[in-house]
């Protein structure tokens, strides 16, 4: 039986992204039956489909709609497209290859939650993605899908922007998005209070990730229950698994959302680069705790995941073979956290740059075991310290790959050099280049 695919069904096809080729193929048709039910309807189906955010958090997305204070408006709907996660490149092939999927979704939960004004926040480097939706936006306007009346059927108010960000990776953060959204600096918000009640322009505002909302007309078109078929217990549905690093044949896979790892990378990523042997994976995007070889036998599901110790986040599979030098890749990863700390609070700022050196001393060889236990002291400080989750998201690597790979660690310290020999992740690359891997997709 082949499996289904909801969200990649499309891409590849000659024109998918054009309105005409989205319509042959059933496009709108699922927004045409929601101007047929009650908001209420659709937000219940949501609920019973058991879509969880697909940016990284996991959380419910039909109960965070709920949060919404019922008697404010204006309301706004912002989609979160600044995929930046080292090892995270899905996202961008929903915009590219299918955007009109994606603004159906947009419509579909705007009419829903009684909202009339949508952004699309892009990461500033996608301006192909971007150009896409802008095409996509100005289709559906000229065609009468979105603007005064809804299909040309409802009057109901709508209208979509595209907003491209400056390329910092902490607007991913949604509250940092507000900001920068507002024309502000992206400093991250304390909260509470949370997006869905003190929002944009302090107004209630959703924020959901592109492949969350591009669910959203599957769900509406086939019904919630059979979205949580396709899952397990309170994850359903398929979910983009982006699988990168040391494979054969990296690419952008959808599978079930319970979907096994080992299986993910052996069978359909083709196995490990080389012929070698496995030694690490990043399940989750590159903040993810790492996982050793045997504990990838486990269900992507969110839940199993964090039951295995790690996060399903993102669902950007990083894979490490046996020459990879683990001090190495965590200083790339390092130093990527120490440039995108946007130094609001002092255990994020401070200890971010300190990790980032003390891994480069370490993985040169000039450290000791002593400074080894200062890494873990250091990332323990900034851990739960901080305003967002960065500070967590630099703290967790260097956690993760201490616990799992110390005497790697250590034995830099002895050797006083890299007992791996300069094999992977070379010095020139970038960090991002390195973790994520090439862009392309495969099924
Ligand atoms: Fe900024 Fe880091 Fe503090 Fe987040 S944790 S607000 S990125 S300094």
């Amino acid at each position: 039986m082949s499996e289904t695919l909801i969200l990649s069904a499309r891409w590849g096809k000659p024109g998918s992204a054009k309105l005409e080729n989205y319509r042959a193929d059933g496009g709108y048709q699922a927004l045409d039956k929601a101007l047929g039910m009650e908001p209420v309807a659709v937000v219940e189906e949501v609920k019973k489909s058991n879509l969880r955010g697909r940016g990284g958090a996991g959380f419910a997305t039909g109960l965070k709609w709920t949060f919404l204070p019922k008697d404010i408006r204006p309301r706004y709907l912002t989609v979160n497209a600044d995929e930046s996660e080292p090892g995270t490149f899905k996202d961008r092939y929903i915009m590219e290859h299918d955007p009109h999927m994606l603004l159906e979704g947009i419509a579909i939960t705007c009419l829903a939650l009684d909202i009339h004004l949508a952004y699309i926040y892009i990461r500033g480097e996608f301006a192909k993605q971007a150009r896409a939706l802008e095409a996509a936006i100005a289709e559906a306007r000229a065609a009468g899908i979105i603007g005064p009346r809804l299909l040309g059927k409802k009057d109901f108010a709508l209208d979509v922007h595209v907003h491209r960000g400056a390329g910092a990776y902490i607007c991913g953060e949604e509250s940092a998005l507000l900001e920068s959204l507002e024309g502000k600096k992206g400093y991250p918000r304390l909260k509470p209070p949370f997006p869905a009640v003190v929002g944009l322009w302090g107004k209630p505002t959703i924020i959901n990730n592109v492949e969350t909302i591009a669910n959203v007309p599957w769900i509406v078109q086939h019904g919630g229950e059979a979205f949580a078929a396709l899952g397990v217990g309170k994850s359903g549905g398929t979910r983009l698994f982006g699988v990168s690093g040391h494979v054969n044949r990296p690419g952008v896979y959808e599978k079930p959302v319970a979907y096994n790892l080992k299986k993910l990378i052996m069978e359909d990523a083709g196995g490990v680069l080389g012929g070698r042997k496995l030694k690490a994976v990043i399940p989750g995007g590159s903040s993810a705790p790492v996982l050793a070889a045997h504990e990838i036998d486990i269900s992507m599901e969110f839940d199993a995941v964090k039951a295995a110790g790690s996060m399903s986040g993102s669902g950007g599979v990083i894979v490490f073979d046996e020459s990879a030098c683990m001090v190495r890749a965590l200083a790339r990863l390092a130093r990527f956290y120490a440039e995108e700390s946007c130094g609001q609070c002092t255990p994020c700022r401070e200890g971010t740059n300190w990790m980032e050196g003390m891994l480069h001393r370490i993985e040169a060889g000039h450290a000791g075991a002593a400074d080894v236990a200062r890494l873990e002291q250091v990332a323990n400080s900034i851990a739960g310290n901080t305003i967002c989750a960065l500070g967590d998201a630099a703290a967790m690597p260097v956690q993760s790959f201490l616990k799992k790979f110390k005497p790697e660690f250590l034995a830099h310290c002895e050797l006083r050099r890299c007992p791996c020999g300069d094999t992977a992740w070379g010095l020139t690359q970038e960090p991002r280049d390195a973790v994520a891997g090439p862009m392309r997709y495969a099924r």
